[in-house]
Parts: structure tokens; C-alpha cells; sequence
């Protein structure tokens, strides 16, 4: 990366430490420019949240010189075989190799989200960016030459001049929520389970992607450590969330996918998903990133990976329009271009595989299932899948 750019006095602010902060943070420091982010909790997150590193994400990690500290902490899955529970010969495969034009890493990878967090604050503070917990931004102003924020911490108030904010303080955003806009779009009607259990035998070593037909919705299972799984379940029409997270609902569920067999509960809970987005990106020079300007479904794993995408197209323009560029034309570039990709392909990818996964009719839900499957039998229409799901099927015009 380059040497740290004294030259541009005033740093970038950057409002949330959370995966997209820091992956900005680092983008930043690679580009030599310095930051400074503000998070309102007071140590790092232990939530596995988003499990799912795609392909392009990997790449920007490798541009940005961080993937082997990436590749230490977790295997690299070259081949993806989506397993029906009690059966040993998987439905479909998935072989990366067939990205070989696409990409130099030919794989996905699966690690907590918690442990993808502490990779990219090590990696942010080896670049030169500060990164404070316990400090909550609760306003800013702008004027034409940089950002005032007030950050508060222990009930004191600062303040703290930089050349641009970048609120990457996630669905619940104070900045987006300041500048006036709203995440528009839709919530689901349906609610997810999602569960993390630890097995204690060897039906913890399955083959991930795990399903199990279910009457109405989906039930999977994720591998993201050894012998221990993600489990993602529909919640029923009528289903109370005291009902669906009882031991004995799990435990359910966790013989449906396994097997019989003891299983030890980590950590479970129930969710609402949404597919929304803010109508604008930027307005001067703030600017937003991640959960904070769009939400999808975690149906394909695309959230985390698309947020962290953001930060890779807004790295280099930040770095570009401090060393003199014209700041207007590259911010405008950087909203025009991920809004594009976020509404014209993450969400509708993860809006397709929700609602084909929500479809209340069994029948209709059956049928379907059966024509996709036919289709995923297919080598090209695979290779055409897999590519999307990778997200390595975006490209910029501008
Ligand atoms: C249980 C769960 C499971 C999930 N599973 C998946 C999945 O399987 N796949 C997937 O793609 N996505 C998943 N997601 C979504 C994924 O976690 C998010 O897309 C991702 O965290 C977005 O990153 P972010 O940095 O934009 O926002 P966040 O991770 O929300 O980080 C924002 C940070 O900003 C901080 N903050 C907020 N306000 C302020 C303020 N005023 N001042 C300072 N700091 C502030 C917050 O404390 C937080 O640390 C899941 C989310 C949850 C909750």
C-alpha cells in the first residue's frame, strides 16, 4: 500500500466499526489516506452474524493485501454441494474452476462475522486508522471544505473536523437518519429462525449446504466451524417466537437435518428481512455505506459482501478526490454505480431466492423446486448461476 498521505491534513470520519467501517478503513489506509472511525459500542461485536465471504469480496481483500490473514482463519471452499438431509449423494454441485475467467480465487469461504470484524480491525489499525469504541456520533455539518461530527462517549461531548463522513452505521443509521431519508422498499411477510448449535458427533462433519423439506418455507443448515451450524428455519404462520426458539422446536429441527443425537444450543433468534434501500447515497460530502443505505435478504449471503463492495468502489474515489480530483464527478460515479448493483442485481437475486423460498403453496413451492433443480442439473446454466452468486457478475459503466 502507499505511504500514509500527510499531505491531506483533514482524515476521513467514518461513523461504525462494524464490517463495512473497517473494510473502508483499510481500503483507505491501502490508499495511503488516513481515517478515523466512531463506534458506539464498547468492544467489538461476538455475534457470527454473516457467514458468507463471496468471491469478489475475497478479491478486493487480496487487492487491498489482506487475504492471506484471511485464508489462515478459514478454508477456501472451491466445490459447493447442496446436501437433502438422510441422503448421501448431493443434488447439486457447484465447482468454482468454472470462474477461472472471472477470478483468480476460485472459491468462497465461510467464517463468523465476528471473526471477519477482528481480521479487518487488525488490518485497518496496521494501515494507520484510528479506531475508537465507546464513541457514538450523534450529529454532524457540513460546509464546502469538510464534515464537523459531535461524537459523544461517557456522557462528554467532542467534536472532530475530517474531510468527508462515511456513515456505515448500519440499518438503524443516525446518519442517514439525519440527512432525512428513509430505507425504502419492503419487508417481508414471513420471519426467519436463525440458530447456531454445536454437534457433538460426527453428524457435525456433514456436507454443508444442508436441507430438510419442510411443510411451508425453508430449513437449512450451514457449517461455519468445526461441527457447528447454522441453522436457518421459516417461522410458521401462527408461530410464536417464545414457541419457535424453545429447546424442544430446535431440537426438532436439529433431528430433521441430523439425525437423533444430543446438540448443545449456542445462540438462536428471530428475525424480520427486509429489501430496502435509501434513495440516495451522498449528499455533499457525506456519504453512506452498507446496511446504512441498503438492506436485502440474507438469502444468498449478499449483505455483508455487497457493503463491503461499497467500500471497495468508494476507497480509491475518497483517495483520489483528496489528492485533487474532481470530487463531484468520482462521488457522483460511486452512488450511481453501487445504487445500480445493489437494486438491479443483489436485490433481485436475493429477492428471487426469498420469495421461491417463502412461497406458501407446497404444490406450487414442489413444483418449482423441481424445475430448478432440472435447471441447476444443467453445466451452463450453473456456470451462469454461479457467477451471481460469487457477485462477481457486476460491472461499472461510468
Ligand atoms: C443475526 C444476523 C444474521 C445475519 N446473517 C447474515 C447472513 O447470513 N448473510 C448476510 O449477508 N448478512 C447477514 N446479516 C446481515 C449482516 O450482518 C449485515 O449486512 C452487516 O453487518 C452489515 O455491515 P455494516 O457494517 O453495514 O453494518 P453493521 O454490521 O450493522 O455495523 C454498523 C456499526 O455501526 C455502529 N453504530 C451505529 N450507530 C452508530 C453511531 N451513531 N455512532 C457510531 N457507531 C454507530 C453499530 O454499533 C455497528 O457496530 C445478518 C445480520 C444479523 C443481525
Amino acid at each position: 500500500h502507499l505511504q500514509m498521505d500527510e499531505s491531506t491534513s483533514e482524515p476521513v470520519l467514518i461513523a461504525g466499526a462494524g464490517p463495512v467501517g473497517l473494510a473502508l478503513a483499510v481500503g483507505l489506509g491501502h490508499h495511503g489516506i488516513r481515517s478515523i472511525v466512531f463506534e458506539a459500542k464498547q468492544v467489538p461485536s461476538e455475534h457470527s452474524k454473516a457467514l458468507l465471504i463471496t468471491t469478489r469480496t475475497l478479491e478486493v481483500f487480496r487487492a487491498w493485501g489482506v487475504l492471506d490473514r484471511f485464508l489462515e482463519a478459514a478454508d477456501l471452499t472451491s466445490e459447493l454441494s447442496v446436501h437433502l438431509a438422510g441422503r448421501a449423494a448431493p443434488e447439486v454441485t457447484f465447482d468454482f474452476e468454472s470462474l477461472a475467467r472471472l477470478a483468480t480465487i476460485r472459491g468462497v469461504m465461510v467464517l463468523p462475522q465476528n471473526r471477519t470484524e477482528a481480521l479487518l480491525l487488525d488490518a485497518a489499525r496496521e494501515v494507520g486508522a484510528v479506531v475508537n469504541f465507546g464513541q457514538e456520533l450523534i450529529g454532524f455539518s457540513q460546509d464546502s471544505s469538510g464534515v464537523t461530527v459531535t461524537v459523544e462517549s461517557h456522557g462528554q461531548r467532542k467534536e472532530v473536523r475530517g474531510a468527508y463522513l462515511i456513515g456505515c452505521d448500519g440499518a438503524h443509521s443516525t446518519v442517514r437518519a439525519r440527512l432525512g431519508w428513509p430505507l425504502a422498499g419492503k419487508t417481508y411477510p414471513s420471519r426467519i429462525m436463525l440458530a447456531d448449535v454445536r454437534l457433538p458427533d460426527e453428524r457435525g462433519d456433514a456436507s454443508w449446504p444442508l436441507l430438510a423439506p419442510q411443510r411451508r418455507g425453508v430449513l437449512a443448515a450451514i457449517r461455519f466451524a468445526p461441527r457447528t451450524w447454522r441453522i436457518i428455519s421459516t417461522v410458521q404462520p401462527g408461530e410464536t417466537e417464545p414457541t419457535v426458539l424453545n429447546h424442544k422446536s430446535i431440537e426438532e429441527k436439529v433431528h430433521r437435518l441430523f439425525g437423533h443425537g444430543p446438540y448443545e444450543d449456542i445462540w438462536s433468534s428471530v428475525f424480520r428481512i427486509h429489501c430496502r434501500n435509501s434513495p440516495h447515497f451522498r449528499l455533499g460530502r457525506v456519504v453512506l455505506a452498507g446496511d446504512a443505505a441498503h438492506l436485502n435478504s440474507p438469502a444468498g449471503g449478499q449483505g455483508m459482501n455487497a457493503g463491503i463492495h461499497d467500500a471497495h468502489n468508494l476507497a480509491w474515489k475518497l483517495a483520489r478526490a483528496l489528492r485533487g480530483g474532481d470530487e463531484d464527478a468520482l462521488l457522483t460515479s460511486y452512488e450511481v454505480e453501487r445504487r445500480e448493483v445493489v437494486v438491479s442485481t443483489v436485490e433481485r437475486f436475493t429477492d428471487v431466492l426469498t420469495r421461491l423460498a417463502f412461497l406458501p403453496w407446497p404444490q406450487v413451492r414442489f413444483f418449482l423446486l423441481q424445475v430448478v433443480k432440472r435447471a441447476l442439473g444443467r453445466p451452463e446454466i450453473r456456470a451462469r448461476i454461479l457467477p451471481r452468486f460469487s457477485m462477481l457478475n457486476a460491472s461499472y459503466h461510468h
